[in-house]
Formats: structure tokens, C-alpha cells, sequence
């Protein structure tokens, strides 16, 4: 995925000029509540359902699998080998399995074979939710200062939002929910433009093609569901989840039923509420192009010692040791309230 710069706003006439009329947002914290002298007393919480046990651990085995394929960049062996254990895990957990191929031309002219692989369950349901995350991984380290050329684990970037979703399918085979659910894993979301390139495209649209490719033509003809989740990197030690910028301008409420979800459930700490610059990712084109609000669970500081994404972002250091089954676990907790919740 692309940072844009947390000081300042080029994303708002990029898209613009791209027809997608975002609105911006301001990115500097939190929204003051309205006051009123005689505040009516607070509505009593939504209590919590009762869901199945979300193992962290069991996400962590799953992100580790994926690292073992190698790094799953579109066109290589280690990618075709882990598409096919994705769909095939998927099935084994119970959902419904549709893979979408396709072909995108990649910022440098490289035609991309990718692989967007879904599982629905209880596909009959018609009030569904899309939960989802990609699966492909960055073929550069061009944030590191060595091996800068060589493609990367992501074991954060790409695995861990993909196993947090395969732990969640595997409860979900077993007690199914209320609602219909799509696991939904896009392909080619990290093959846009490296740092090191002079000139590099001013429209973001070399970033995410396997989200864009869906959303114009959707693994069922006329497909919807009434919101969706992105999980970005939500592994590693250290992790915080502020209310990401792109999320707040294009899914609010969205936003709100996950943060509020985790702050009933203790998770504050985690799930914060100051809002990021708005970032580049699949819920932009999921939200805009196939008109499924979603919120990004992302991985993002606004300290000022630290800003952006997590420390190892689009580096070597994006291995297994970054990856902490409690952050995990934590995530797949929340996720999995909002989904027997519905
Ligand atoms: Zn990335």
C-alpha cells in the first residue's frame, strides 16, 4: 500500500483529478462530542454475544504457513503454490470457493496472472458482509537500505491479515453466524512503484489492482454486501489501529461499529480513536468503485517520534519475528464479535 505524507494532502486532488471525489478529511484527532446542558443519559451498551474462541495462535500458525511459501509475488512459484493452499483451506473450513483469474498490467508494463480468492458462508443469506485482506506480498524491500531489490516475507504486510481471516473462517464452518459472510483475498495490492523511481505516478492507481480489477467485475455478477472490513497489517508487536483517514471519509459508521466493538470489548489500547492522513489501499477502491463501505484495520502510529506504518513496512524486517499472536488474536477477537453480533 502507499503512505501519503501525514503533513500533507496530495491525495485529495490525485483523486480528484481521478474522478473519485473523495472528501477530505482533517487528519489531526479526535472530533469534539456536541454538548448540551441537559445531556440525556447515555443509552444502555449493547451487550456482547456469545462467540466462538478466536485463536491467536492458530492465526500466527497460518501467517507462518504462508511465509513458508516463500514471497507470494504475482507470476512466481511461491505465489501460484500459496493461492492454491488458500482456496484449499478455505474449502476445507466449509465455505463456498470462487477464484477469480485475471490479468493487470503492473506501474512498469509486467502483466501480473493474479488470483482473487473467495469463501462464502451461508452464500443462500442475502444480508452479507465482505471481511477481507490481500494476500500477495511486495516485491521489492524498497524501504530497506539493503537488498532493496529483493521481494520481501511479509509476514505483517500481506500474512497477517490473511491469517486472522482463515482463523476466522475456520469458526465460522463450525458455528455459522446470522449473517452471510465473504472472506474475500485480493491479489496484486503491492506491486505499485518503488521509492527509488525518479518520477513516480502522481495517481495511485498502480497500487491495488486486484481490489480494482474485482471491483469492476465481481466474482458474482451483481454482488453486494452491506459493508466491509480490511485487515492491513495486523500482526506485529507494538501494533496500533487508529480510525484510518480513507475508512473515516468513505465508511464512518463502518469505523465506528469495529472501534466501538473493540472498546466494549477492553481493546482501546489497540483500536484508538485519532484519525490517520487518508491512505491507499483496497477499502479505497472497495468503498468507491464496487460501493462496499469499508473500514481498514491498519497498522499506523501518529506519534511524532514514530508516524506512518509499522516500523518494518515494505522492509526484510517484515519476517515472522515481527509477528505477535496476541496482536492477532486481539484482532480476531474484535472481528469476530462484530460478525456473530450481526
Ligand atoms: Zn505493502
Amino acid at each position: 500500500m502507499a503512505a501519503v505524507g501525514p503533513l500533507t494532502n496530495p491525495l485529495t486532488s490525485r483523486l480528484l483529478a481521478l474522478g473519485f471525489g473523495l472528501i477530505l478529511l482533517a487528519s489531526c484527532g479526535e472530533e469534539q462530542p456536541a454538548r448540551t446542558k441537559t445531556a440525556a443519559p447515555p443509552p444502555a451498551e449493547r451487550p456482547l454475544v456469545k462467540t466462538p474462541a478466536f485463536s491467536g495462535d492458530s492465526a500466527y500458525r497460518h501467517v507462518a504457513r504462508q511465509v513458508d511459501f516463500g514471497p507470494r509475488v504475482p507470476n512466481s512459484e511461491g505465489h501460484r503454490s500459496c493461492a492454491n493452499w488458500l482456496a484449499s483451506t478455505l474449502e476445507q473450513y466449509g465455505a463456498d470457493v470462487t477464484v477469480q483469474t485475471g490479468r493487470v498490467t503492473a506501474y512498469d508494463g509486467t502483466v501480473l496472472d493474479i488470483q482473487n480468492i473467495f469463501g462464502a458462508f451461508r452464500p443462500e443469506v442475502r444480508r452479507r458482509v465482505l471481511l477481507y485482506a490481500h494476500w500477495d506480498t511486495r516485491p521489492y524491500a524498497d524501504k530497506d537500505s539493503v537488498r532493496t531489490d529483493e521481494p520481501i516475507d511479509g509476514a505483517n504486510d500481506g500474512g497477517s491479515g490473511v491469517g486472522v481471516l482463515l482463523e476466522l473462517a475456520r469458526l465460522l464452518g463450525d458455528s455459522l453466524p446470522s449473517v452471510g459472510v465473504d472472506i474475500g483475498f485480493f491479489d496484486a495490492e503491492d506491486y505499485g512503484e518503488p521509492e527509488w523511481l525518479p518520477n513516480r505516478d502522481q495517481d495511485y492507481t498502480d497500487w491495488c489492482l486486484g481490489s480494482q480489477y474485482w471491483s469492476r467485475k465481481p466474482h458474482i455478477p451483481g454482488y453486494r454486501a452491506r459493508y466491509g472490513i480490511l485487515l492491513d497489517m495486523v500482526g506485529a508487536r507494538g501494533a496500533v489501529f487508529h480510525r484510518e483517514g480513507t475508512s473515516m471519509a468513505l465508511a464512518p459508521n463502518v469505523v465506528d461499529k469495529v472501534w466501538e466493538t473493540a472498546r466494549r470489548m477492553g481493546h482501546g489500547d489497540l483500536f484508538r480513536n485519532r484519525v490517520t492522513p487518508q491512505t491507499i489501499d483496497d477499502n479505497l477502491f472497495v468503498s468507491q468503485m464496487a460501493g462496499i463501505p469499508s473500514a481498514n484495520i491498519v497498522h499506523y502510529h501518529l506519534d511524532t517520534r514514530m508516524m506512518g506504518y509499522f516500523a518494518h513496512h515494505h522492509t526484510h524486517g517484515d519476517n515472522l519475528d515481527a509477528i505477535d499472536p496476541d496482536v492477532l488474536g486481539t484482532v480476531g477477537q474484535v472481528l469476530t464479535q462484530v460478525v456473530y453480533a450481526e
